[in-house]
């Protein structure tokens, strides 16, 4: 579904991404961990061209999208994005939230989109929050909702850039809640996360990336019980 071939990124002189390979295939929960600026959110963001990248290609569900005139609207379309910081809009209740890009990308019409909306909302147990401000929520609400927002859109793959990270210890748990389900319906989903317990628990692959590469993967069982290469082994032994 995914497949990113000697990607690289650099931000002026200093090269973040030094050449990626991997593939993903769908239903996959590929989770990717690693120490801070190894590059998990740059990668992240390269596969749905928030960050242009320097060299390499990615195939996404059989095109080119860093090909001249990939159409990098559609490519949103079908790769939902879940921030560390939520990224919802302020001004908005969560049902306007929800609704926007349905209505505005895909033209479905108000009572559509907010039927969907109404759905997605019950799924998490918020649907009483329909008409909050997002300010009125807690931190584990407000990501709640972030995810569902990007699920409005029906999207092929979810990418998660650390959606715990901001959150209060008490909070983390009903996010991951979600996303655990979200991985039992088979979306495909790549995560960045310092969560192993969840990486163990949901993934079906890990990735572990230092100074922008990837040094080794494998199935969550042997990469957390056996790790080969010796920065992996430090790295665990300071997060398990
Ligand atoms: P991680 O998510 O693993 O912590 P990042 O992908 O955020 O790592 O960052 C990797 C490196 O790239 C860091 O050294 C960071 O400073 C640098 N970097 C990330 N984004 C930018 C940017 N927009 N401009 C310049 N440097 C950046
Ligand atoms: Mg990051």
């Amino acid at each position: 579904m995914i497949e990113a071939r000697g990607l690289r990124k650099s931000f002026g002189g200093n090269e973040v991404l030094k050449g990626i390979d991997v593939q993903i295939s769908r239903g996959e929960v590929v989770v990717v961990i690693g120490p801070s600026g190894s590059g998990k959110s740059t990668f992240l963001r390269c596969l749905n061209r928030l960050e242009e990248p320097s060299g390499g290609q990615i195939i996404f569900e059989g095109s080119d999208i860093c090909a001249k005139g990939a159409n990098i609207n559609l490519l949103r379309q079908k790769m939902g994005m879940v921030f560390q910081q939520f990224n919802l809009f302020n001004h908005l209740t969560v049902l306007e939230n929800i609704v926007i890009g349905p209505k505005l990308v895909k033209k479905c019409s108000q009572e559509e989109a907010e039927q969907e909306a109404m759905k997605l909302l019950e799924r998490i147990g918020l649907a009483d929050k329909a008409q909050e401000y997002p300010s009125r929520l807690s931190g584990g609400q407000k990501q709640r909702i972030a995810i569902v927002r990007a699920l409005a859109m029906n999207p092929d793959v979810m990418l998660f850039d650390e959606p715990t990270s901001a959150l209060d210890p008490e909070m983390v748990g009903e996010v991951l809640g979600v996303m655990k389900d979200l991985a039992g319906e088979g979306i495909t989903m790549v995560v960045v996360t310092h969560e192993m317990g969840f990486a163990q628990k949901v993934g079906t692959r890990v990735l572990f990336m230092d100074e922008g590469q990837i040094l080794e993967q494998g199935a969550p069982q042997k990469l957390f019980t056996s790790p080969q290469h010796p920065r992996t082994q430090d790295f665990l032994s300071k997060v398990l």
